[in-house]
């Protein structure tokens, strides 16, 4: 883009740091780099995250989530994907149905395919068994409630490695239902990535 077409788009809509509010960009080299990835254990399974889901990165969350920040996916996508583990295949934990009636799109599959495409893998898309039979709204987050939940994969996986991808780590039932759809399709679980986690609620620290 020339640079007088960017200054003037900017003047039009301007573009700021979905972390820090800082002008300029829509997530700056700062925050970026400032989030140290770091590997937490879910019964077993390594997880990767960016940090803990408050300040910055919350609001970077729902930069992606709720506000469907393609520049901000793009950025976040491109700093996991050096720290995704290695896997032939990329599964997609499936939004809400709530999630996605009300925002008509689903930012975990943009983030998925970015970091796939990095890392040469394919992508899946997991599928809840049968409608949610009850949602609950936290305070915050909305929470997908699993407990009588099942997920699974239409596709073989025979063999395969897999990272299970979303993009905040709540209670980990979620992730725990993602790793056995995993295991029912023949496939290995090389390890969950996601952009942050609730530590009070995972009592991952
Ligand atoms: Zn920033």
């Amino acid at each position: 883009m020339h640079p007088w077409i960017a200054e003037a788009l900017d003047v039009l809509w301007p573009v700021q740091c979905a972390a820090c509010s800082t002008p300029a960009t829509s997530l700056c080299d700062n925050c970026l780099s400032g989030w140290e990835p770091r590997t937490l254990d879910v019964r077993g399974i390594p997880l990767t995250v960016l940090g803990d889901y408050e300040g910055g990165l919350r609001d970077t969350v729902l930069a992606c989530k709720e506000h469907g920040d393609s520049s901000v996916v793009g950025k976040i996508a491109a700093r996991l994907a050096p720290v995704c583990p290695d896997a032939t295949a990329a599964v997609i934990v499936p939004p809400s149905a709530s999630g996605l009636r009300k925002r008509g799109f689903h930012a975990v599959d943009w983030l998925a395919r970015g970091i796939a495409r990095k890392r040469g893998m394919r992508t899946l898309r997991l599928r809840f068994d049968t409608a949610p039979r009850k949602e609950q709204k936290t305070r915050n987050l909305e929470r997908r409630v699993t407990a009588d939940r099942s997920m699974r994969l239409r596709s073989r996986l025979a063999g395969e490695r897999v990272v299970i991808i979303d993009d905040v780590v709540t209670t980990g039932t979620t992730a725990l239902a993602a790793v056995r759809a995993v295991r029912d399709a023949g496939g290995t679980v090389a390890g969950f990535l996601a952009i942050a986690h609730t530590p009070r609620r995972t009592g991952l620290g």
